[in-house]
């Protein structure tokens, strides 16, 4: 038995489906060799076929699970989903400030492919000021990016753009995801640190997908804490997305895959 294993901490939003959220991030660590820890910030009645309800517990109860974590655990990373209100990210970064993680993943979602809310309109001015500074990588989608950016970005030439502008805002790295563009048949995610910019190139796969922005960050923190660097553990990371959704099944009736994290 090993004592002191590697430790990543999703704060995100529970999915009763388990395909997305908390059940997607601690499968994708634990598949990773690392030890998953939880702080729920919000609890969604999800199935294949969308979100029925969203409870957000109260915010000192989602501080008492952060603290808990840290003051046990060593954390090497920490991945930030869905944080649902303005109040519950005002809590998560204040928290972030009191124990500095070496690295936080930030994947600012905001709508589910089902369509439903999971971030409520007026708290995307706290997402951009508390949590963007704080974020070692922020993993938006194109919806999020734009929203972000407050500006369409409907070509490859306007992704490749808005990776400075993203990375303006305060993260220190930023990986844009690029299913949501029409690349043909190919999907291209796109990754800056100022320094380097790299591309990680898919077949696109065919299929009506949940959770895989979740697993992605989620893998990547696991890659951050075995030691990778950040643009190695995006790619090793954008590649067990693909290897899990090429595996992947329909859980319940609806017509949703989700990933095969074996
Ligand atoms: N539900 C929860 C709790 C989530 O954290 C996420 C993450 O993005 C989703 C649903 C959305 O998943 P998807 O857009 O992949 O369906």
């Amino acid at each position: 038995m090993s004592s002191l294993p590697l430790c990543a901490l999703t704060i995100a939003g529970s999915d009763s489906g388990g395909g997305a959220g908390i059940q997607a991030d601690l499968k994708a660590f634990a598949a990773h060799g690392v030890h998953g820890l939880s702080a729920i910030a919000a609890l969604t009645a999800q199935n294949t076929r969308g979100v029925t309800a969203v409870h957000v517990p109260p915010v000192g109860f989602l501080r008492a699970q952060i603290d808990a974590c840290f003051d046990d655990f060593h954390i090497g990373a920490v991945k930030l989903g869905m944080l649902a209100t303005a109040e519950v990210i005002h809590a998560v970064a204040d928290a972030l400030d009191t124990h500095c993680p070496a690295f936080v993943v930030l994947d600012p979602v905001m709508v589910a492919t089902s369509g439903a809310k999971l971030l409520a309109d007026d708290a995307l001015d706290a997402l951009r000021t508390r949590l963007l500074p704080l974020a070692s990588l922020l993993t938006p989608n194109i919806p999020e990016a734009e929203l972000l950016l407050g500006r369409r970005i409907a070509s490859a030439a306007a992704a490749q753009d808005a990776l400075a502008e993203l990375r303006a805002l305060g993260a220190q790295a930023v990986l844009l995801k690029g299913g949501h563009l029409d690349d043909g048949a190919r999907v291209v995610d796109r990754f800056d640190d100022g320094r380097a910019q790299a591309e990680f190139v898919h077949d696109r796969l065919a299929v009506a997908a949940h959770g895989t922005g979740c697993t992605l960050a989620s893998a990547i923190a696991a890659n951050l804490c075995r030691g990778l660097v950040p643009a190695a553990a995006c790619e090793a990371a954008v590649d067990y997305v693909y290897a899990a959704l090429r595996g992947g099944y329909r859980p319940g009736r609806g017509d949703v895959v989700v990933l095969d994290h074996c």
